[in-house]
């Protein structure tokens, strides 16, 4: 069943209620998610709300599989928010040089979590963001098994085979966590939470560790309530 919506200006692209993105085909690998306005490093491209949004559908991890799968994304303890079509974060590709993704740990700013611009984007580029910073260890299948994909980015630093967060090499997870360029917390503090190894090196960065608990305390917060919520 396919209506044309007041969001679907035209086959070939796709908008959406936030102005500055365009969803685009790229050939092979699908679609993508375009900038058509310039974002500064910590500007919002668009936000997830975590109140009432209804172009997602939140649900338990273990269920978000089969529909759900590879759109949906664990952005608070063990609970999956499914992006539909309407969103634009269903269109965002990975890259191993991505250029946006969360900020400040995943912190919740008014209800709705953004996602951010990392670096200068100009009009014109896609939107990117790094699969592994967003994936927890459990994101896998139902009964909580790791996660992988192969890659296409075509980056000359691919991975090639993409895993969570907890699988890459420190290197990487401290690149997700504290970037030599703000923002910071580019990880939401409940997937670093999984690694002792990286909460004992945030200690050494007093202001750095303390925003990550305080929001690993939010995210965990927003977890209980969204159970409650769901009947869990
Ligand atoms: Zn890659």
């Amino acid at each position: 069943m396919s209506h044309l919506t007041p969001s679907q200006s035209s086959s070939s692209e796709r908008r959406f209620l936030e102005k500055g993105v365009v969803a685009k085909p790229i050939g092979a690998i699908g679609w993508g998610l375009f900038a058509e306005a310039a974002f500064a490093p910590g500007d919002p491209i668009f936000t997830i709300d975590l109140q009432y949004e209804p172009r997602t559908v939140i649900m338990p991890i273990y269920e978000a599989f089969g529909d759900c799968d590879e759109r949906s994304v664990t952005l608070v303890p063990n609970i999956a928010f499914c992006f539909t079509i309407e969103h634009p974060f269903w269109f965002v590709n990975h890259c191993c040089d991505s250029n946006s993704g969360f900020v400040n740990w995943g912190r919740v700013e008014e209800g709705k979590v953004p996602f951010a611009a990392h670096r200068e984007i100009q009009p014109g580029e896609q939107i990117t963001c790094d699969y592994s910073w967003i994936t927890t260890p459990h994101d896998g299948s139902p009964e909580g098994g790791p996660w992988s994909m192969k890659c296409l980015c075509g980056h000359e630093n691919c991975r090639h085979n993409i895993t969570g967060y907890h699988a890459l090499a420190l290197p990487y997870q401290l690149a997700g966590m504290m970037p030599e360029e703000l923002p910071t917390g580019r990880v939401p503090a409940h997937i670093v939470a999984y690694e002792p190894h990286l909460v004992e090196i945030l200690k050494a960065y007093p202001k750095l560790y303390r925003r990550y608990s305080d929001t690993l305390r939010q995210l965990q917060d927003v977890s209980k309530l969204l159970h409650q919520r769901l009947g869990l």
